[in-house]
């Protein structure tokens, strides 16, 4: 199922401080909260914590990966590990209650059990109910590790009761790097790629980059072509835009870093992203200052911004675009 180590999660060295600390000292909080975007190691992380704490020989932070415990925890098999996800689109609340009977078996002993509940905020009503009864008067040697895109996603009472850790997106270079190392994909395409991904290695090994290459090759079509007198395409770009959310998010990121390459041209070529563009890249540059390239950077991040608050996706587009427009 699962066979890393707490040392091998890339790009979240302050979540894996902290629990290192935590285990060095014995003080594994038995209620962990780990937050962030899908695909940054969040489901590993909890797996290769649970490994730890299972295992009878660990060296460090390091699981030994051959005694008992690892092997049935890498096999999905250790009775003392239980793993709950959505079924369908929730978890409900006999999924709970099977985590609450399981802890209730064995009271006394000294071992240690381990629940990893992923997509946390997906638990309807009654379940994230009954998990909080868990909560609150946790049996000895029970730990809970929960999964979820944001704390506010779940209960205020079950967050309160929870050692929340934010893990973060991670760095463009740092996921550019696995996929060529994963996938043995040619550095330029994980380059594009790593950008769409937004923060997500999840997203950039799942990702089609020939189909991403095509979608960053219009989106920039239609960017560059952009103009407050042809109103009618402006309005049609912002409405594809606006159909999906998470495309959306990846877009204006690649917008984002169109800019900055045409930014970067003229001051340090080598930090182009967009490698395979460099010619429209010099041919567009001659089109804009240096200050407007910085208003339009800074007009996609107010966008962002808005996008993160209202619920009128194009309406917000229609404006940025349009600004996006008066910034020659
Ligand atoms: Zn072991």
């Amino acid at each position: 199922m699962n066979t890393v180590n707490l040392e091998d999660i890339i790009g979240q060295d302050r979540a894996i401080r902290f629990l290192r600390r935590a285990y060095e000292k014995n003080r594994i909080p038995h209620a962990l909260l780990f937050t962030g975007i899908p695909g940054i190691g969040k489901r590993s992380c909890a797996f290769a914590l649970a490994r730890l704490l299972q295992c009878r020989s660990a060296k460090g932070i390091a699981a030994c990966g051959v005694c008992p415990d690892c092997r049935k925890v890498d096999s999905g098999n250790h009775p003392d590990l239980l793993f709950v996800e959505p079924s369908g689109v929730s978890i409900k609340v006999e999924q709970i209650r099977a985590i609450k009977n399981e802890f209730a078996l064995k009271p006394f002993e000294a071992e240690r059990r381990i629940a990893i509940i992923a997509d946390a905020h997906t638990m309807n009503p009654t379940a994230a109910n009954t998990f909080l009864k868990i909560l609150e008067e946790p049996p000895k040697g029970s730990f809970m590790v929960l999964t979820a895109h944001q704390a506010s996603d779940l209960l205020t009472t079950i967050v309160s009761r929870c050692q929340h850790i934010a893990f973060a997106p991670l760095p463009a270079a740092l996921i550019a790097d696995r996929l060529v190392q994963a996938t043995q994909a040619e550095p330029k395409a994980a380059d594009i790629v790593a950008v769409w991904a937004n923060g997500s290695l999840g997203a950039a090994l799942a990702a089609d980059s020939e189909e991403i290459r095509k979608d960053r090759n219009w989106l920039i079509e239609e960017f560059e072509s952009l103009s407050v007198n042809r109103m009618s395409l402006l309005l049609g770009f912002a409405e594809s835009l606006s159909k999906d959310k998470d495309d959306l998010v990846n877009r204006l990121e690649m917008l984002k870093v169109w800019i900055r390459d045409l930014v970067f041209a003229g001051l340090c070529p080598q930090k182009i992203i967009n490698k395979d563009l460099k010619e429209r890249i010099e041919e567009t540059l001659q089109r804009y200052s240096l200050l407007s390239l910085l208003n339009k950077t800074k007009i996609i991040q107010e966008a962002q911004n808005a996008l993160q608050k209202s619920g009128n996706r194009l309406l917000v587009l229609e404006w940025m675009l349009i600004r996006l427009c008066q910034e020659v």
